[in-house]
């Protein structure tokens, strides 16, 4: 049986060619060259109208938009890609630079095929000489083409946009109309298929922005009910110092920037996992364990002011 992989080979159907798509392996290293590349994003700026003196921070999600725009403009000069296609690759690692550039370095064409952006990425196909739209079979004159040439009327791929857009979050994946084709549809496409304008294309940029958020290590959304604050650390340390726990400075309540629990130190959130997996069929223990944990943390407080009173 053929591996994923290969079978992945065979259904791509992109030109086999190589070329054009220059990297230049040093000034890739100089620039991403980080103390810890397992590391993820090691810091977020925050803007400074919502920063405290906490190393976690809240602010409305669209503060983030200049943090975001700035990793896509850094990987977008380092790999020499669009931006559409360093919004894509940058998605597809997490949002990590060092990450992405750690696989990419390491099998570059890999990485783009499995982004969808390989055509997109210096090896374009000239869209056919045609004058019928794949979609409604109308004679067209002005078609708008995809990198891996497949073409349709304005009016199906306003169509095609509107309704993945409807479909939530996910669109922000989608492929291109053609069947079977993975080259991935992106900002530029929605544009030029919706306009500058239309409240749709708003709308997929927000879902960028989530992705955004929701993959970031160093962000979440607040859990309360409606809210839509987000939790930043401002770095890894900065989130350790201050127990992982973030406070909604909107809705007022307190959880863990990891897993978004409520508060659970001293137990970890791995620990906290397990239980609740164990306790989901008995409601009982898991209120036990709230308590327990209550206790626990309230005797650590109080020994904290006993020590602190002596010394
Ligand atoms: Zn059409
Ligand atoms: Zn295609
Ligand atoms: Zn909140
Ligand atoms: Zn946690």
């Amino acid at each position: 049986m053929a591996s994923e992989s290969e079978e992945y080979e065979e259904e791509y159907a992109y030109s086999s060619e190589e070329d054009g798509y220059p990297v230049d392996d040093e000034e890739v290293s100089m620039e991403w060259e980080s103390d810890n590349p397992n590391a993820a994003p090691m810091e977020l700026k925050v803007p400074a109208a919502v920063a405290t003196k906490s190393g976690i921070r809240m602010s409305a999600a669209e503060g983030l938009r200049p943090e975001m725009n700035r990793r896509l403009k850094d990987v977008q000069e380092v790999l020499n890609v669009s931006q559409a296609a360093s919004n894509v690759l940058l998605r597809e690692h997490n949002w990590s630079k060092e990450d992405l550039l750690e696989a990419y370095m390491s099998n570059s064409d890999k990485i783009m095929k499995a982004a969808g952006i390989y055509a997109r990425c210096g090896h374009q196909v000239a869209p056919k000489k045609m004058s019928t739209c794949e979609i409604c079979y109308d004679e067209v004159s002005d078609m708008l083409a995809m990198p891996c040439g497949h073409a349709f009327c304005y009016e199906c791929w306003n169509d095609f946009c509107v309704n993945a857009i409807n479909d939530g979050p996910a669109c922000v994946k989608t492929t291109c109309p053609q069947a079977g084709c993975p080259e991935v549809v992106t900002e530029e496409e929605m544009t030029k298929a919706l306009g500058d304008a239309s409240s749709e294309l708003k709308k997929f940029q927000t879902y960028q922005l989530r992705s955004f958020v929701e993959s970031n290590p160093l962000t979440r959304w607040c859990p309360g009910r409606g809210c839509e604050r987000v939790a930043c650390a401002l770095s890894a340390s900065a989130m350790e110092s201050e127990g992982n726990v973030a406070h909604c400075d909107t809705c007022g309540i307190s959880f863990c920037l990891v897993c978004g629990e409520e508060p659970h130190a001293p137990a970890s959130c791995k620990n906290l996992a397990m239980w609740n997996k164990n306790a989901a069929m008995n409601p009982k223990r898991q209120t036990g364990f709230w308590r327990i944990l209550r206790v626990v943390r309230n005797a650590l407080v109080a020994l904290k002011r006993i020590k602190d009173a002596i010394t």
